[in-house]
């Protein structure tokens, strides 16, 4: 399968990681929207939050906890927001689930 996300998982592309474990991974986004912009995925690919059954247990917290501690370490916990776009009409461009971490700016509510 020809996945992006998949490739950066296996190392296959380079990227910016700023934490890994055995499932999870936490990379930079490559056209960051906020001073901070890193995207959680888990290492197995499902295409977004539809097909999450799918995903082996536990992963999810353990993407939950990498985000809390990302947040923690680099001093977000005032305001950060974490975002899952999630079909074409949300603007989701990558199928294979991730969770944009963004911080260190203001955000508006709602959003655009
Ligand atoms: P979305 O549009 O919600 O599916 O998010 C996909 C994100 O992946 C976008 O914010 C892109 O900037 C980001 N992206 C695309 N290619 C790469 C890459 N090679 N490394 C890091 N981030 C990427
Ligand atoms: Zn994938």
């Amino acid at each position: 399968m020809d996945c992006l996300f998949c490739k950066i998982a296996k190392k296959e592309i380079d990227s910016n990681t700023v934490l890994e474990t055995e499932d999870v991974m936490v990379f930079k986004d490559i056209d960051p929207k906020a001073p901070v912009h890193l995207l959680a995925i888990p290492k197995q690919h499902i295409k977004s939050v539809m097909e999450v059954e799918k995903l082996a247990g536990g992963v999810l917290e353990e993407i939950f906890e990498s985000i809390a501690k990302i947040a923690q370490d680099m001093d977000l916990a005032d305001g950060f927001r974490v975002v899952t776009n999630t079909g074409r009409g949300a603007g989701q461009s990558v199928d294979h689930l991730h969770f944009h971490i963004l911080g260190k700016r203001k955000f508006a509510w709602p959003p655009g």
